[in-house]
């Protein structure tokens, strides 16, 4: 490890860790797990010495990456000792150590890694962005996840979002009825014709037995992507998928890093991926794996898990600077699914896009009242 200068400014001298619980407006069904009434996540708030602060959101859910209290207990017992003390000008160091340290909670990590970037793009005026190579696109269209229990719902929610300019949907197939998700895509096509890009994703919905047959029923709704249909351990079945149907097979639950997008890339088991920092454990991490699957003409989309507004700032920048996340992404949460964020502005939407914060470093303002009066604080320390 390189010595830090005594005087270095970016020293982290402060580490604090909140884990809240924010209420959501709706009930999402994901397949593999449901979500009604709140959602937990942790936030992550690094001081340097000459008070320099950086903000960093750990956001997991149970059946992708872990659990929020996790993500809370590897910040504030296992990880706070070896950021403590550290410059933010050592992300790549840092963020080695931390994995030598504590295996998985990637959450956890990503966190600490936004926060670490937060502070250098204000201490040097840049916007992250532009720490991670400069920014190849100003606006990223924004996915809206149709996943409400109560499709009447979510269609009348369509129409208002179209109206508005968005034109990216992609539906939650596998959790209801074959008969009932082929009824649904038929209706957002009658609806909306090919004013919309559809999309549909199983979340490992499917038995590698029949899933083909299923699978060409979709097909005839022409969705641009068809994401993860079948478990994250069954690359030959996802492999088989790819080969035989003409919609391309996107891989999220089977594309976690790096080394799953070397072996989804070896085994063609996807022609595309989705890139989530909750998932890989960072932005450098994610762009690292963009790396391969754009070298093997994968392009990725920015998924999500749960997160708030800090995160998908974090999101944001990453996807500004990495042109092969080309899909767009599903940064929709503050603006349609939590009641009330951690943000003083939410990063803007306009016309169906996420339109990329041009301040310095995540480019937003966290609010310290909005987090004690908007969000129920579970622990903090
Ligand atoms: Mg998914």
């Amino acid at each position: 490890m390189s010595r830090i200068p005594l005087t270095d400014p970016l020293v982290i001298e402060h580490l604090r860790v909140v884990l809240i619980e924010s209420p959501i407006r709706m009930a999402r069904r994901q397949g593999v797990g449901d979500v009604k009434g709140t959602v937990k996540r942790v936030l992550l708030r690094l001081t340097t010495r000459e008070g320099i602060v950086g903000w960093g959101e750990a956001a997991p859910w149970e059946v992708f990456t872990g659990t929020a209290e996790g993500a809370f207990s590897a910040l504030d017992t296992y990880l706070r000792p070896l950021i403590l003390g550290r410059s933010a000008r050592s992300v790549r160091a840092l963020a080695a150590d931390l994995d030598r340290a504590l295996t998985g909670h990637t959450d956890a990590k990503a966190a600490v890694e936004m926060a670490l970037f937060d502070i250098l793009g204000r201490a040097a005026g840049l916007p992250v962005a532009e720490l991670l190579g400069g920014r190849v696109r100003d606006r990223i269209p924004l996915s809206f996840s149709v996943a409400d229990p109560d499709f009447d719902a979510d269609l009348a929610r369509m129409h208002a979002m179209t109206a508005e300019g968005h034109r990216l949907f992609k539906v939650k197939t596998g959790v209801k009825s074959h008969t009932e998700d082929l009824a649904h895509l038929e209706a957002m096509r009658a609806a909306f014709g090919e004013r919309i890009d559809l999309r549909v994703d199983y979340n490992q919905a499917l038995a590698p037995f029949g899933a083909l047959r299923t699978l060409r029923d979709v097909e005839v709704f022409r969705p641009t992507f068809i994401e993860q249909p079948v478990a994250r351990r069954h690359l030959d079945a996802m492999a088989d998928l790819t080969a035989a149907l003409d919609t391309p097979i996107l891989a999220d639950e089977s594309c976690f890093n790096a080394a799953d997008a070397l072996e989804v890339v070896r085994r063609r088991a996807a022609d595309a991926v989705s890139v989530k920092l909750m998932k890989c454990g960072g932005m450098l991490k994610a762009q690292a794996l963009m790396a391969i699957a754009e070298t093997a003409g994968l392009p990725g989309y920015g998924g999500t898990l749960w997160e708030g507004g800090i995160a998908l700032a974090a999101g944001t920048q990453l996807i500004a600077a990495t042109p092969g996340i080309s899909l767009g992404c599903e940064f929709y949460m503050p603006h349609h699914v939590l009641t009330e964020d951690v943000l003083e502005a939410r990063v803007p939407v306009e016309a169906g896009d996420v339109v990329v914060p041009q301040a310095p470093g995540l480019g937003i303002t966290v609010s310290e009242a909005a987090i004690r009066e908007n969000a129920r604080v579970l622990a903090e320390a």
